[in-house]
């Protein structure tokens, strides 16, 4: 059965490239809305915006962190991508807010499994939410574009190319990126995310992004990096050192590990890794010691 519905383009939905669209525009939340709720912290005076860019810029209550970007349909098919993520957040938020940067408990070995697929795409989705509505600093003076396959991967419609996509933290002199989700609560609950692009093309092209969530760091390409060349590991590039589609990632503490699976529909994936924490010195924890190792002040990429 054909439905003529499968052609509308709804001009104002980025995700029209090949129609398919409802013909309600609906709001898309720049960031999940579930997530905006975890870290809300059940606290209804609870504010947000966004601190650079196009935007939100004046503080705005979760519900209304969104624009017309998505319509209906295509808004609703990404839902699963958002339940990755939540699913993501919500074990390391516990798990950190249980250990407290050292003062509170580790507890037992523990893991999850999470689509790595639909992980992946909610990485891309925050992305396209912003390049979609000229956020970024370097689409205020001029076009800058993306690729036009990145709605087909958004909507599962091609496959990601080998050398495309999500990588994690590996190399941990890499300051670029982050790898520790295990702070203070007054850590944990600010800058939880972020997305600061890859420019290229005489600032003509954005190619991927940086996203952060949860105060981990996740590249995303759409292209090929270029991992086999040696200039791949230059200090200049900030996805160097990274594994590309992970199989895990875990965070150990004195051999007890929380580990997140990605599970992947094709069995072309990386290793995992397993970061080890530093141990914490409770006393001085309880007394209010910042715990060692590196805080959290993140460069800007340019
Ligand atoms: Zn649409």
């Amino acid at each position: 059965m054909t439905d003529v519905s499968d052609e509308f383009v709804h001009p104002k939905c980025y995700a029209n490239t090949r129609g398919g669209c409802s013909s309600t525009i609906s709001g898309e939340h720049y960031v999940s809305h579930g997530l905006i709720k975890l870290y809300q912290d059940n606290d209804p005076a609870h504010r947000v915006q966004h601190r650079t860019g196009k935007g939100v810029s004046h503080p705005v209550t979760p519900k209304n962190f969104k624009a017309n970007i998505l319509c209906q349909k295509h808004n609703t098919a990404l839902s699963p991508a958002d339940d990755a993520a939540l699913e993501f957040a919500t074990f390391l938020r516990r798990n950190a807010l249980q250990y407290d940067a050292g003062s509170g408990e580790w507890g037992a070995a523990e893991e999850i499994f999470i689509s790595g697929d639909d992980f992946q795409r909610w990485v891309l989705k925050l992305f396209l939410n912003h390049a979609a509505t000229n956020h970024f600093g370097v689409q205020q003076a001029k076009t800058v574009r993306y690729p036009t396959e990145a709605i087909d991967l958004l909507l599962d419609r091609a496959a990601w190319p080998s050398t495309w996509g999500l990588c994690i933290p590996a190399d941990l002199s890499n300051n670029d990126l982050w790898s520790d989700p295990f702070q203070r609560k007054e850590a944990v609950d600010v800058d939880w995310w972020g997305c600061a692009p890859f420019i290229f093309h005489d600032e003509t092209w954005l190619g991927g992004a940086i996203v952060d969530l949860s105060h981990v760091s996740f590249g995303l390409t759409l292209f090929n990096p270029g991992r086999h060349d040696p200039r791949f590991n230059n200090p200049g590039n900030p996805i160097r050192g990274t594994i590309q589609r992970p199989r895990y990632m875990g965070w150990e503490l004195e051999g007890i590990e929380k580990r997140i699976y990605f599970d992947w529909e094709e069995p072309r994936y990386g290793p995992g890794i397993t970061y080890t924490l530093m141990s914490q010195e409770r006393d001085w924890r309880s007394l209010g010691t910042l715990p060692p190792g590196r805080q959290f002040t993140k460069p800007q990429h340019p």
